[in-house]
């Protein structure tokens, strides 16, 4: 046998709803995965910190928690969020509880139409759309910052402040051009709202300005992220690169993932470009309590997650035979509801299992 020389350490966590499915899923593959390729080994870790463990314990992660999951060299997640826990109180207490102490500020959606999908944009000549949206993912809007006064009374306010820092837009900005320029069409739309937010999206402006004259062979544009909502549908093509403050690329995303078919394919990676910690890969799709356990949640977004984690572990030829294998599955219409398949998890699981059993 050839002597096994990367080692990777994963810490999983499904959290809640159905991503345990999905997140077991995913294990099953890359076990798979990793077994056949052989030159390289994955150690899985789950934590199974969840809704319940708040109902518990009052909080998600247990102490010490962090300091047990900086050992990993990535995390792949599932979902977070339950009926009974406020979103806000289940977001900030796991998902941004780990994104922000370890710096995760770049966070990374792809979007493509799978072979064999179909996306409901129905001209044809749409139906290879190739994004990349680049979400800034460590202030702005949902920095957390801003308070509430006079509680319950007819004259009560909030307030909700979005932070921009000269050094998060540059370093954001910095990350996209980065992107831009690795891909074929080196292209960035850079998307702000500074006809009507004159302080940060000014800003924003600036600073895109400032960060093209070091990547002079990137090509880039800009957009009112109002505006961009339309030419994601009616001019697809015309885009690739796209990078957005945490709150529009929060909701261009979902408006991507829609128009690639469904929101059960799609992934996010969230970056801490340094890699002084692990970073951590999700589906984009939340805990979806109306399907969960009846084994028909589409596992696909958590492949093609895994597939993201594999090339940020600098796996890229394992990374590209699983993305195969996923898309040879879909092509031949094994697929979830969702899709218009009639498969369930664990079968479209196994399909991708025995295309990747074909690869080697
Ligand atoms: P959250 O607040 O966590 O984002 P949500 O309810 O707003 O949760 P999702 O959980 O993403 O959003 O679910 C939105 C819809 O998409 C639901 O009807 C759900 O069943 C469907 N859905 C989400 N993920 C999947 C999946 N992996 N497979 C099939 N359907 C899915
Ligand atoms: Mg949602």
């Amino acid at each position: 046998p050839i002597a096994v020389s990367r080692k990777h350490s994963i810490a999983t966590m499904g959290a809640d709803g159905i991503g345990p499915e999905v997140i077991n899923a995913g294990v099953q593959v890359l076990k798979k995965l990793a077994e056949l390729d052989g030159s390289f080994t994955l150690d899985f870790k789950n934590y199974d910190w969840s809704s319940e463990t708040y109902r518990k314990t009052g909080k998600y992660i247990p102490d010490g928690g962090l300091e047990e999951l900086q050992k990993h060299d990535a995390i792949l997640f599932g979902a977070v969020g339950a009926p009974d826990v406020p979103d806000h109180i289940s977001l900030w207490g796991l998902r941004l509880a780990i994104c922000q102490p370890f710096q995760q500020y770049a966070n990374v959606r792809p979007t493509k139409i799978f072979r064999g999908t179909q996306s409901p944009l129905r001209n044809a000549a749409h139906s290879d759309l190739d994004w990349v949206i680049v979400r800034e993912n460590s202030e702005g809007e949902y920095a957390g910052q801003g308070g509430r006064s006079h509680r319950g009374q007819p004259w009560e306010t909030a307030t909700e402040v979005s932070i921009f820092s000269r050094h998060g837009v540059e370093r954001i900005m910095r990350f996209a051009f980065q992107m831009a320029q690795k891909r074929p069409r080196k292209f960035l739309t850079v998307v702000t709202k500074s006809n009507a937010q004159r302080n940060g999206m000014v800003l924003w402006d600036e600073v895109a300005v400032d960060v093209a004259k070091d990547f002079p062979d990137v090509k880039w544009d800009k957009m009112l992220v109002d505006a961009m909502t339309c030419r994601m549908v009616l001019d697809p093509k015309s885009l690739d690169t796209i990078v957005a403050t945490n709150l529009h690329a929060d909701i261009l995303s979902d408006l991507a993932a829609a128009l690639a078919g469904s929101i059960g394919i799609a992934p996010t990676s969230n970056l801490d470009p340094t890699r002084k910690n692990p970073s951590m890969f999700e589906p984009i799709h939340g805990s979806a309590f109306d399907i969960t356990g009846k084994g028909v949640a589409n596992p696909v977004g958590t492949f093609w997650t895994a597939v993201e984690m594999l090339k940020w572990l600098s796996e890229e030829e394992a990374a590209k035979r699983m993305m195969d294998a996923v898309e040879t599955v879909t092509e031949r219409g094994v697929m979830t509801k969702d899709l218009g398949g009639t498969a369930g998890t664990q079968e479209v699981t196994d399909a991708v299992c025995a295309e990747l059993e074909k690869a080697f």
